[in-house]
């Protein structure tokens, strides 16, 4: 059975003290998505961060506003009832998160689209593994992609289901995020550059002449004629997955 909104809470004391050491908190601004009962939330404090914490069941948010009624007495911890992955937020510099596996993506695209300076947060270990996946590999996709454009990543240490309660069918992958200042490649337009990697990875077995021409309506047809003009023949008969990070910055960089 699918546990109600991806709850698997962290059980072993090691791996929430592993997870707090990873980042130096004390005083920064976290923002923590799905503290759950709180095993995470209470480590953060407890490392001097001020933690904005935004959990999706109204009934959590009520025990936690209970066990932590000091900590959000003197201001040191929020909690927010919401759905992060649409709800409005607060500033804040870290991210810090066990995060609920189903909004994985959603949730790294739009820390990303905020920008912040640093996050700690677990995945699941295959969705991590795609994320650091290089250009040029099997496992690459638009997710490897995306991330690896605007930010650097570590992947930390792995944690087996015996961590959680209750047990995950998969194993959790806890990963550093490091945005750039800059994306890794100069990019004019990023909206564009996120269409042309969205349409490109949308039939990763054509060439990227064909994934262009057959992009449906995802990009402007007298924009993709401009490209196949323009472009080495090289990159257009290349696999959109034997491509280099660089070859998706000059593909939507073409005037
Ligand atoms: N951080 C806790 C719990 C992790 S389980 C721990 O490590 O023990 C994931 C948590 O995310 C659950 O509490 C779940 O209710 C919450 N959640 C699921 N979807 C969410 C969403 N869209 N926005 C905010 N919280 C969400």
């Amino acid at each position: 059975m699918k546990a109600y909104h991806d709850q698997h809470f962290l059980t072993d004391p090691h791996a929430v003290d592993r997870i707090a050491n990873l980042a130096e908190v004390k005083g920064k601004r976290v923002l923590e998505i799905g503290p759950g009962n709180g095993a995470l939330t209470h480590a953060l404090l407890d490392h001097g961060a001020i933690v904005h914490a935004v959990e999706l069941d109204g009934h959590l948010c009520e025990e936690l506003t209970d066990r932590f009624s000091d900590e959000i007495s003197i201001g040191q911890l929020t909690v927010q009832h919401g759905d992060a992955t649409r709800c409005e937020l607060p500033e804040f510099e870290m991210v810090v998160s066990n995060l609920p596996y189903s909004v994985s993506s959603k949730i790294t695209f739009r820390l990303l689209d905020i920008g912040f300076e640093e996050a700690v947060l677990m995945y699941q270990s295959e969705f991590a593994e795609r994320m650091v996946a290089p250009a040029g590999t099997k496992n690459c996709g638009r997710l490897s992609i995306m991330v690896q454009t605007y930010a650097a990543i570590q992947q930390c240490f792995k944690l087996s289901p015996n961590c959680f309660s209750p047990k995950p069918q998969v194993h959790s992958t806890v990963v550093k995020i490091f945005p750039r200042k800059q994306p890794i490649f100069p990019i004019n337009n990023r909206h564009l550059y996120a269409d042309v990697v969205r349409a490109l990875f949308s039939h990763r077995r054509k060439t990227v002449r064909n994934c262009l021409k057959e992009s449906g309506g995802m990009l402007d047809p007298s924009w993709v004629k401009r490209v196949i003009a323009t472009l080495p023949d090289e990159i257009l008969k290349s696999r959109p997955q034997e491509l280099y990070l660089e070859d998706f910055a000059t593909i939507s960089n073409v005037a």
